[in-house]
């Protein structure tokens, strides 16, 4: 038997904001169409139309294209970035353009009597859920349109009357979902309920919407988040009924908070879009959330795309929710920061220094001087601002050394400024060279580093904790060195 080639799809809905969680899922889908030369569809599902958000398609698809996402079927942008695109022989791709087929599906579950109509008024229903929840009874439809006459209802539609459309779920028995991640998971058809397929405006719910979609596309593979495991049963019944084969299904574990709850807005950022905008680098998310619920070794955390599109194993993925670590986060993307070409970080980083400062090496030096130790570009906003002061305000870091006294800051600072001024330009720009001087001429002068190095790191920083001295001297250059220890001997000799 061939192997029927992977179809995966993304099928977000427009609410304008890509969650985290589902960013993985469409990680995961891009991973698996790689690896076996498959199809990646983007599918855009939008026939909740109060959800609609005017923008929100050409924002998710940027949104994915600054992450290096892009599946090569279906919802796209064109290379002007504002027009939308249908790309693909399975369209459309938009949902809400697919109106007539759902309908036409729903028509066809009606016949089977796999469906039926349902007049019952929102009143009825508010009612309904008062008197379950009074004896603690699930809530759920009742059934109480489930055995009108088929004829009788069919008059009323035609009459107009107001009406949906539910599933006409099994009352007995279990239904069985195969899913990739968790293996068989049976629900007792009893709890499941007559879910709304089509609703009044006639546009149908996500839960036939999708299927048929799923089904038309020819997906092989359904990965969604787990909060979907629930409504399994209602799926696997649609494709049934319709005597469809029904893809795979593989359900992503949730995305936790650090104290297990499932991630919220109130515990820290849950979309893509804050944590691209904040300056997450789309390898490190790749990489962080790639390896949330899936690590193909043990002792490995950081993978190429490469490598974990190629090591991704489906079945492998946890059942568990995983926790959003964000100290892991912020390690891998120090880390791939750091793996940055020295034009590629400095196009990240240099925005982020004052843009009035017009001495363009200065700011490259600054910039190549935090290097290591950035998580984000933009903490090199705050760790920089002394450098671009006028004057230093030494009042709050001590310029003398423990217990020693300010006399001897000021000969230490005086005698620092003669050796640096011997040294040329170029040199002073070369912090191995900067370090070298110094630490033979404090040798020399039999004085100790501590005693020598503090007041000097001080004066240059105006800091408790900063870079060490010699990478100040080679920041600044020479004379704003010198200019900087001029301040501070004018302050102590106050
Ligand atoms: N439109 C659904 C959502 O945005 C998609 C779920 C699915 O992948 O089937 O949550």
């Amino acid at each position: 038997m061939t192997q029927k080639r992977v179809r995966v799809r993304a099928a977000p809905s427009p609410t304008g904001f890509i969650h985290v969680g589902n960013l993985r899922t469409f990680i995961y889908d891009d991973f698996l169409a790689k690896q076996s030369g498959g199809d990646f569809v983007l599918r855009i599902e939008d026939t909740d139309q109060e959800r609609f958000v005017p923008g929100a398609i050409e924002k998710l698809i940027l949104t994915l294209k600054r992450m290096g996402i892009e599946p090569n079927e279906g919802v796209w942008l064109a290379d002007d970035d504002k027009t939308i695109v249908q790309r693909g022989d399975h369209g459309p791709y938009i949902q809400s353009e697919r109106k007539t087929r759902h309908q036409e599906v729903a028509k066809e579950l009606l016949a089977r009597d796999k469906a039926y109509y349902c007049f019952c008024t929102e009143e009825r229903l508010g009612e309904m859920r008062k008197l379950q929840e009074a004896a603690h009874q699930p809530t759920g439809y009742d059934g109480h349109c489930r055995r009108i006459d088929k004829i009788e209802a069919e008059k009323r539609v035609a009459a107009g009357e107001e009406h949906v459309i539910r599933l006409k779920m099994p009352e007995e028995g279990a239904a069985v979902v195969n899913d990739i991640i968790r293996g068989t998971v049976k629900f007792d058809w009893k709890l499941v309920d007559d879910q709304v397929i089509v609703k009044k405006d006639g546009m149908a719910t996500y839960h036939l919407a999708a299927m048929v979609d799923d089904h038309d596309m020819e997906i092989t593979h359904i990965l969604r988040g787990e909060e979907w495991l629930s409504s399994a049963p209602k799926h696997v019944f649609i494709f049934e009924a319709m005597g469809w084969e029904a893809p795979a299904f593989a359900h992503v574990p949730l995305i936790l908070n650090p104290d297990r709850s499932k991630l919220s807005k109130r515990q820290g950022d849950v979309f893509a879009e804050q944590y691209l905008d904040k300056g997450y680098l789309p390898e490190a998310l790749i990489n962080f959330l790639a390896l949330l619920g899936y690590n193909p070794k043990d002792d490995q955390e950081i993978y190429t795309r490469e490598e974990l599109t190629r090591l991704f194993d489906l079945s492998k993925v946890n059942k568990a929710g995983a926790i959003f670590n964000i100290e892991k986060l912020n390690w891998l993307n120090n880390h791939y920061l750091r793996q940055k070409s020295e034009a590629d970080y400095l196009a990240l980083v240099l925005p982020h220094l004052p843009a009035e400062e017009t001495d363009a090496d200065l700011k490259r030096r600054v910039a190549l001087l935090f290097r290591e130790r950035l998580v984000l570009p933009s903490e090199i906003t705050a760790l920089s601002t002394f450098i671009f002061l006028t004057h230093l305000d030494y009042s709050t870091a001590s310029l003398t050394w423990k217990d020693r006294t300010k006399d001897e800051a000021i000969e230490r600072l005086k005698t620092a400024k003669a050796w640096i001024s011997e040294l040329s330009d170029t040199d002073a720009l070369d912090v191995s060279k900067v370090e070298t001087t110094i630490k033979s001429k404090i040798v020399e002068k039999g004085w100790g580093n501590g005693d020598t190095l503090w007041p000097l790191r001080v004066s240059l920083s105006g800091l408790d904790k900063s870079p060490s001295p010699f990478e100040l001297i080679a920041t600044y250059g020479k004379n704003r060195a010198l200019a900087r220890i001029d301040d501070a001997l004018a302050y102590l000799l106050k």
